[in-house]
């Protein structure tokens, strides 16, 4: 459930021909928004801590960066890359593998433990990249089987984890051992004060990557959601959902008023139902010519309607300063969606609420999914319905 951002490529990004085929082959299109922030800084050299919670794509940060730095014609290790447990470790190694498999004659290899020392010799010899848990890092480094002196990046992963007091030690033994040039990344979804704490031994003026923790879209918008229960009919469904509808109109303070439906059918019959209960409506669809639409715009814009029912397709452009009621009819399906429609609400500063009706279940949790990808707080509706929702 990672958050896609919609408008750059990779592309954009200005990496190597290689590195754009292993993302193609990975079936990562696009970058998400940490990698979109981290990759330009972490290819300058910078230090990094980033932060970002979990499945919002780390790992695509730190491999890009390694291979973009990497020298594939030395037989070297120029990176390494620490994790806290087996089973990441082998993942990492996994994404390396796909996203440098446009490199000709990478080789990344993982050292894990639970086999022999022995089995890992061939493989560290030639190893471009090193991944691997603490101990045994260690013990090859130790027994001088990994050889550390060409090592240009040192990589954190779930760096919380790592700096935990079980490692510290191993880590920084680890540490010692490696050139004092080097590029650090730390990857954490939290930041403890530990990890800062150790992080600033480690680094020389780490660049500190989060995202935002308002998002921008988001500001001076009370977001609400309510919740109708499920009906196997959706006609039934629906109107679990109308009648919510209706009431929160009724009751709620409102200037104007968005409502956003993900299916163009009900559009037009939603219109005509809000109209005839007192409500001046428009509604705007895809099967409108652009001369229609534009009409229909300017009506809001003069406030000669008081509500607008939208579907996605139409809803670019709206940007009606007196819009202080965004409504989802339908929770939308992804998370840029839902920043647009509820960043509606709020234009210029303007202080705006946004309510989700949500059927329990699946729409419910993708709220909660929302939430999470844009570290937003999503309150749910009291009931009784207040009047005021700013
Ligand atoms: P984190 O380390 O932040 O928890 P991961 O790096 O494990 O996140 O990535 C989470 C999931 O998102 C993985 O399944 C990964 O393949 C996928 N993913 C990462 N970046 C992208 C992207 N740009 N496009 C599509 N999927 C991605
Ligand atoms: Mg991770």
């Amino acid at each position: 459930d990672i958050h896609i951002t919609e408008h750059v490529d990779f592309a954009g990004l200005l990496l190597s021909g290689s590195v754009q085929n292993g993302l193609r082959t990975a079936g990562f299109k696009r970058p998400s928004p940490i990698q979109l922030k981290a990759i330009p800084l972490g290819r300058c050299g910078l230090d990094l801590i980033v932060q970002a919670k979990s499945g919002t794509g780390k790992t695509c940060v730190f491999t890009v960066i390694a291979l973009e730095n990497l020298v594939a014609e030395s037989a070297a290790t120029q990176v390494l890359v620490l994790a806290p447990t087996r089973e990441i470790a082998i993942q990492i190694t996994e994404v390396f593998h796909m996203i440098g498999s446009g490199i000709p004659n990478l080789k990344c290899a993982h050292f894990i433990g639970g086999t022999t020392l022995q089995q890992d010799v061939l493989k560290a010899k030639r190893c471009h990249v090193a991944v691997g848990t603490p101990g045994r890092i260690m013990q090859l480094i130790e027994q001088q089987i990994l050889k550390t002196d060409s090592i240009r990046m040192f990589v954190l992963d779930e760096a919380d984890k790592l700096l935990e007091e079980s490692f510290q030690e191993q880590i920084n033994w680890i540490y010692s051992t490696l050139p004092e040039n080097k590029q650090i990344l730390a990857l954490s979804a939290t930041y403890p004060e530990y990890l800062a704490e150790h992080l600033t031994h480690y680094m020389r003026n780490p660049m500190f990557v989060r995202l935002d923790s308002s998002n921008p879209a988001l500001l001076g918008v009370q977001q609400y959601y309510h919740i109708v229960p499920f009906h196997p009919i959706p006609q039934k469904a629906f109107d679990n959902k109308l009648k919510a509808l209706f009431e929160l109109l009724s009751t709620v303070t409102f200037h104007q008023c968005l409502i956003f439906s993900n299916y163009q059918t009900r559009a037009q019959t939603l219109s005509e139902q809000l109209n005839a209960r007192g409500w001046p409506t428009a509604y705007i669809c895809g099967s409108q010519d652009q001369k229609q639409r534009t009409h229909i715009l300017t009506q809001l814009k003069l406030l000669q309607c008081r509500i607008l029912v939208s579907t996605d397709l139409t809803s670019r452009g709206i940007d009606a300063e007196y819009v202080n009621l965004v409504v989802n009819l339908d929770v939308p399906y992804d998370t840029d969606t839902y920043l647009h429609r509820v960043g509606r609400a709020g234009r210029f500063g303007s202080i705006g609420a946004a309510v989700s009706i949500a059927t329990i279940g699946k729409e419910e949790g993708s709220i909660k999914n929302f939430m999470e990808i844009c570290n937003t707080h999503v309150k749910k509706l009291p009931e009784p319905f207040p009047e005021d929702l700013v």
